[in-house]
């Protein structure tokens, strides 16, 4: 069988009618219009797969865990390790002692900067990021950067919204101790060459933090594969509840690592002259963790592998194809994203009007797309913008969605011209 082919026999198995009714927000109108949900980017909407488990640990299941001895604690405690053991598995680590519950992939970036930085980074060390990290991937080496003396360097990108292998390549000096680097762009949807970045830095000896908020809820990802020393991630974005996230790290870098934050849990014993910390991954879980959002996740992650990674991304770059044929019509559209490696993020500007203006006049039809920086300034300066009108696909999109998007810029042109 051609990929071609075989591609074709995996979309024709897609329902992508049944699995919209999975999502309770699309039997709503917003203006009296169907809703038009192309901002998954920013953060996903939810399946009732995922909302009847929360509601159910909440409903009939609920107490705190770790501490109980009693039935509902240990069904809590049970569920919250089950949901870790699921993370582990969906992203092929080695041990669930990898798998660091925090708040979000910015909570986990910066752990990563506050403890294994402040720990292993000193005067003259280098970090590396590229032009089109998230501010979530800037901010925190730059609040170390003021307290250590750290060096950041870019790696560029180019007009295409290209990631510059070799540009990228010349910066790995043995000064370099940490690579930060998306593995997907929010802002532009481009796939950065993300196995070879991690084999180049660790060439020179230096770790890898790969940010996959945008990778993980479109296509399958594999750290034993990738070799990724730490890889981060939000629940939000992957169809489970906001509050809660991933850090996946290698075990031996955890246990060198000082914990984050001091508390319930992440001891083992405590007098008032000495602590001694908890094993992995307890020690780096400070107080009561979000129960239900880590059960909610593992019900997100059941969700997506029940339709399978071979059908999501077939899918996603089937509509990604189609968006930018039919996007192109319209007068006036100038494209950012334009590399040569995209998954479903289509950032772009027009002629006659603001994106805000854009972001507005669609928002009558009950489109939701997002305008502005995308937390991504340095990137949005590359292009010479302040903002740019973004337009991000999940499982659950169909081509009527991009033709009322369309349809929706045209009228945007008719208002501005
Ligand atoms: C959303 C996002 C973040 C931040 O995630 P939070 O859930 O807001 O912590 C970081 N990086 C990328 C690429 C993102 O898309």
């Amino acid at each position: 069988m051609t990929t071609q082919t075989a591609t074709l026999d995996r979309l024709n198995a897609y329902d992508v009618e049944a699995i919209r009714k999975e999502f309770p927000i699309f039997e709503q109108k917003i203006y009296g219009k169907p809703l038009t949900f192309l901002d998954s980017g920013a953060s996903a909407q939810k399946p009732r797969q995922v909302l009847d488990v929360m509601q159910t640990y909440y409903t009939t299941e609920y107490a705190n865990i770790h501490r109980g001895v009693y039935y509902l604690s240990q069904v809590g405690t049970q569920k919250y390790e089950d949901a870790r053991v699921k993370v582990q598995k969906f992203i092929n680590a080695k041990s669930p002692n990898e798998i660091i519950f925090v708040r979000g992939a910015t909570e986990a970036i910066n752990l990563v900067a506050a403890s294994w930085g402040r720990k292993f980074l000193g005067a003259g060390d280098e970090v590396v990021l590229s032009r089109m990290e998230h501010h979530s991937n800037i901010v925190p080496w730059q609040m170390l950067r003021d307290e250590k003396d750290i060096v950041l360097t870019v790696a560029p990108i180019d007009d295409k919204a290209n990631f510059l292998f070799e540009e990228y390549e010349k910066l790995l000096t043995e000064n370099v101790k940490l690579v930060a680097i998306t593995h997907i762009s929010n802002a532009l949807g481009t796939i950065t060459p993300i196995k070879k970045i991690i084999e180049a830095a660790h060439k020179v000896g230096a770790k890898v933090l790969v940010d996959g908020c945008q990778a993980v809820p479109h296509m399958r990802v594999d750290m034993q594969d990738l070799g990724a020393d730490f890889y981060v991630f939000s629940s939000h974005k992957l169809y489970g509840p906001t509050g809660v996230g991933v850090l996946y790290a290698k075990e031996d870098l955890l246990n060198a690592m000082p914990p984050y934050q001091g508390g319930g849990d992440m001891i083992r014993s405590v007098t008032f002259e000495k602590t001694v910390y908890n094993d992995l991954p307890h020690k780096f879980e400070a107080g009561t963790p979000h129960i239900v959002g880590g059960i909610g996740l593992g019900a997100a992650i059941d969700y997506v592998e029940n339709i399978g990674f071979d059908q999501i991304s077939a899918h996603e770059d089937h509509l990604l194809a189609y968006t930018l044929d039919k996007i192109q019509a319209v007068k006036g559209l100038r494209l950012i994203s334009r590399a040569d490696t995209m998954a479903g993020i289509v950032s772009f500007t027009m002629d006659l009007a603001h994106p805000h203006d854009i972001g507005t006049i669609l928002d009558q039809d009950g489109i939701a797309i997002r305008t502005g920086h995308h937390c991504a300034q340095p990137v949005m300066d590359f292009f010479d913008v302040s903002s740019t009108a973004r337009l991000s696909l999940a499982l659950y999109n169909t081509e009527l969605d991009i033709d009322r998007l369309v349809e929706g810029l045209h009228k945007v042109n008719r208002i501005f011209s």
